[in-house]
């Protein structure tokens, strides 16, 4: 079988690809720019021979721009949407979620009738409203109208991360009401992941240039965070390499039809990560700050999720936190950015 999967070069899109080849798949991904990220994609799947094919799909939001890319796949995974909490220019947000997801369906609708589902990279953000006075558990039907409302009455001055949680609901939204209005022969199941965090296969050049949620757990990890983060912030978090592997299970299981679905392997606050991180045994690292062990022990998080869903449409067993931060130590220690 033949998926689809855009932004390949991305953080997650990469580990899609890899567990869709090791999978039997052949697999074709979309970029924005091939010559910009090409050869660290075809190196990194050289022993894939002729089951890893690349596309460039200049700009995601022009209507038909996945026309070409659609046809002869089986199945379309949409990966590709900007993640970062710095732009807080909400067009440059919204847009390309949301008609880079609109295009994409388009695209498969008229193009692609050998396609029988669809999957989204959605984001727990389209789920939980992160204001909120007291705990409470979400559940996938509930939807983050206080974002989109707070960004639609301030504009830019809603602040980069609630458009990003803005641009992602509306993303999501988009998608099954344009499954409800077309009623495509395909069907579509969206991943709703808090914090991807684990070892990155993209293409990284720095620390610096990390992607928005390896980089969190980095600054957590090294000490960089700002100080009155480290006891308040809500950290749920799962493993990259697992929503990949759901990625898969999506495209393949029945049940996943019709489906929205938070996944997550655990909830701390980043002193939680932190005291976490400096218990591990072995350790093949250095030192880590320590700040102030214990502080956030026992202490209530106000966003919970309600894993139900999960359980029951693919029911598998996600990597601890222990072995999630581990192996991004590891990964850190590797590149030299740690000691
Ligand atoms: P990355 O930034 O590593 O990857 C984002 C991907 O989307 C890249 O391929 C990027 O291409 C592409 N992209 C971004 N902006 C545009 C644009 N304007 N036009 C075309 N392509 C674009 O992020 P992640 O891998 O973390 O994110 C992947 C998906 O997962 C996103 O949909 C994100 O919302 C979702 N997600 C991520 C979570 C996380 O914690 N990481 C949590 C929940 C959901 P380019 O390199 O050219 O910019």
């Amino acid at each position: 079988a033949k998926a689809l999967i855009s932004g390949v070069n991305g953080y997650l899109g990469i580990w899609v690809a890899r567990t869709f080849l090791e999978h039997g798949y052949i697999v074709r991904g979309t970029v924005r720019n091939v010559q910009k990220a090409g050869q660290h994609l075809k190196s990194t799947f050289a022993k894939y021979g002729d089951h890893f094919e690349l596309v460039e799909v200049a700009d995601i939001t022009v209507s038909g721009a996945f026309d070409d890319a659609v046809k002869g796949v089986d199945v379309v995974i949409h990966t590709a949407s900007p993640f970062t909490y710095d732009n807080t220019n909400p067009s440059e947000l919204i847009d390309p979620a949301v008609k880079g997801t609109l295009s994409i369906l388009e695209s498969t609708q008229a193009y692609a009738p050998t396609v029988k589902r669809v999957v989204l990279t959605s984001s727990c953000v389209s789920v939980w409203t992160y204001l909120i006075d007291s705990p409470r558990t979400f559940t996938e039907a509930d939807w983050n109208d206080q974002a989109v409302n707070l960004v639609h009455e301030k504009g830019s001055g809603a602040g980069g991360a609630m458009i990003y949680c803005a641009s992602k609901t509306l993303a999501e939204r988009a998608a099954w009401d344009f499954v409800k209005k077309n009623k495509p022969s395909w069907d579509l199941a969206t991943i709703n992941p808090p914090y991807l965090i684990g070892p990155p296969i993209h293409e990284v050049y720095s620390a610096d240039k990390l992607n928005t949620s390896q980089k969190l757990l980095f600054d957590t990890l090294t000490g960089s965070l700002p100080d009155d983060q480290y006891e308040q912030v809500d950290f749920g978090f799962v493993d990259v390499r697992d929503v990949a592997e759901t990625h898969l299970r999506a495209a393949e299981i029945p049940q996943a039809s019709g489906t929205r679905c938070l996944i997550a392997s655990g909830e701390l606050f980043p002193q939680g990560l932190l005291d976490l991180a400096n218990s591990l045994e072995p350790k093949s690292w250095g030192e880590l700050p320590k700040r102030k062990p214990g502080v956030t022990k026992g202490k209530q998080h106000t966003i919970l999720f309600d894993l139900t869903q999960f359980g029951r449409v693919y029911g598998f067993k996600l990597r601890t936190p222990e072995e999630t931060i581990s192996d991004s130590l590891k990964d850190f220690k590797a590149r030299g950015w740690i000691q």
